[in-house]
C-alpha cells in the first residue's frame, strides 16, 4: 500500500507520554516544569468566540508579528510552524528527494533520521567528536542539499559556538544550513545574529521547551526570504489553529515569565550537575534544560527501568553510542529531590560504589 521507503522505514519514537490516570514524575521529554503565562489561558480563552467558525490566518500574522518584534528580524523573514517538528518536516520536503544527501552530526535528535526515510534521501552521519565538538571541517565538505546542527544538542546538551555555525554556513553557501535551536533560551549564547550574512541559514525556536507550551503547538523559522518563500510552498494552508496563534502571541508578548522560569530551570540544572558528577556519572556540560548522565561502558536500560518502576520517567536512548546514558529533563526542585532518592539506590545495587571506580 505503501512506497517502498515507507514500507522500508521504521517510525519515530517519541518518549513516553503517561496517560490521563498515571501518575509519574516526568523528566523524559524536556517539558517545561512551571506553567505558562497566565497571559495564554487569558488569551486563548478570548479566542474561543464565534471567530472559530473562521480559518486562521494563513501566514500567522499575530504570533509572527510578536516573534518580529521580540527577536527584531522582519515578519517576511519569520514562518510560523505547528511546532518546529512541522517546520522540520517541511524543510526536508521542499529540499530532498530520493537520494539527496542531508548530513548531521550524531547523536542528536532522531527525528532527522525519520524525515529522511519519509523522503528516501541519503544521510550523511557526522559522529561528534570529544566533548560534543562538531565536526566542522568534515560537515563543510560534505556540502549535503542540507546541513543540520542541533545546538545545544540533544541529548548531549552541548552548545556549538555561534562563530563555529558562521564559518560553516561559509562553507556551505548556496545549501541550507538549519540550526535547531529548540534549547536555546537555556544557553549562554544564540545563532540569530548568522542571519545578517547568510542567506542559507534557517534558525529553528519553538515554544515547548522555554514558553512551556509544549501542548500547544508551536515552532518558528527564521531565514531569509527566498527561503521562506520556498517553504510556504510545501505548507499546509491553515497550519496553526486560531487558539494556538493567540496564545503564542501572548506568550512572546510576556518574555520576562518565559526568563523567570528559564532562570529557575538553570539553577536547578547546576545543581543536578554537580550532584550527579559526584555520583560518578560523566555529564557534559548542559546549555539546554536536561543534562545527559552518562556511565562509560554500562547499560542503564536497568537504571531507566528501575526509575520507572519508582514513578519517575527519563530517557533511555537503546543505541550502542547512547545505552550507556540517560538523559534527564529538568524538573522542579522537589522533582529533583524525588528523582535522586530514587537513583541512589538503584545506581548502588546495579554498579556497586561508582565513587569509587571514577577515583
Ligand atoms: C523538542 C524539540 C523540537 C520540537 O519542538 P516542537 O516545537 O515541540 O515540535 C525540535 N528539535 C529539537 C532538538 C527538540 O528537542
Amino acid at each position: 500500500m505503501f512506497r517502498p521507503s515507507i514500507n522500508r522505514m521504521v517510525a519515530y519514537t517519541p518518549g513516553e507520554q503517561p496517560r490521563a490516570h498515571e501518575r509519574f514524575i516526568k523528566l523524559n521529554t524536556n517539558e517545561n516544569p512551571y506553567p505558562p503565562s497566565p497571559k495564554v489561558r487569558r488569551a486563548v480563552a478570548k479566542a474561543a468566540d464565534a471567530t472559530l467558525r473562521l480559518y486562521p490566518a494563513p501566514r500567522a500574522d499575530q504570533f509572527v508579528a510578536g516573534a518580529s518584534k521580540l527577536y527584531g528580524v522582519p515578519s517576511e523573514m519569520i514562518l510560523a510552524g505547528n511546532g518546529s517538528d512541522e517546520l522540520l518536516a517541511m524543510i526536508f520536503r521542499a529540499t530532498l528527494g530520493p537520494g539527496d544527501k542531508v548530513a548531521y552530526p550524531t547523536p542528536t535528535y532522531s527525528l532527522y533520521d525519520t524525515l529522511a526515510a519519509v523522503q528516501d534521501a541519503k544521510v550523511l552521519h557526522f559522529p561528534f567528536g570529544r566533548d560534543f565538538a562538531v565536526p566542522l571541517a568534515a560537515l563543510g565538505r560534505a556540502r549535503a542539499r542540507l546541513t543540520i546542527v542541533c545546538s545545544p544538542n540533544s541529548p548531549s546538551g552541548t552548545l556549538t559556538p555561534a562563530r563555529s555555525l558562521a564559518i560553516l554556513a561559509g562553507q556551505l553557501r548556496g545549501r541550507l544550513l538549519v540550526i535547531d535551536e529548540a534549547y536555546v533560551d537555556f544557553a549562554s549564547d544564540n545563532s540569530l545574529r548568522l542571519l545578517k550574512n547568510h542567506k542559507n541559514v534557517v534558525i529553528l525556536r519553538t515554544l515547548s521547551k522555554a514558553y512551556s507550551l509544549a501542548g500547544m503547538r508551536l515552532g518558528l523559522a527564521l531565514a531569509h526570504r527566498e527561503v521562506i518563500e520556498g517553504l510556504l510552498k510545501v505548507k499546509d494552508s491553515y497550519n496553526l489553529s486560531r487558539i494556538a496563534l493567540a496564545g503564542g502571541a501572548a506568550a512572546l508578548g510576556d518574555p520576562a515569565w518565559m526568563r523567570r522560569n528559564v532562570e529557575r530551570v538553570k539553577k536547578t540544572r547546576a545543581l543536578t550537575e554537580a550532584r550527579l558528577r559526584k555520583m560518578g556519572f560523566e555529564v557534559p556540560p548542559s546549555e539546554a534544560n536536561f543534562v545527559l548522565a552518562r556511565m562509560p561502558g554500562r547499560d542503564m536500560g536497568p537504571v531507566a527501568r528501575g526509575l520507572r518502576r519508582a514513578g519517575i520517567l527519563v530517557r533511555y536512548f537503546a543505541t550502542p553510542v547512547l545505552r550507556d546514558a540517560i538523559r534527564i529533563s529538568i524538573g522542579t526542585p522537589a522533582e529533583m529531590a524525588a528523582l535522586f532518592r530514587a537513583l541512589d539506590p538503584i545506581v548502588r545495587s546495579e554498579f556497586g560504589s561508582m565513587r569509587r571506580r571514577s577515583g
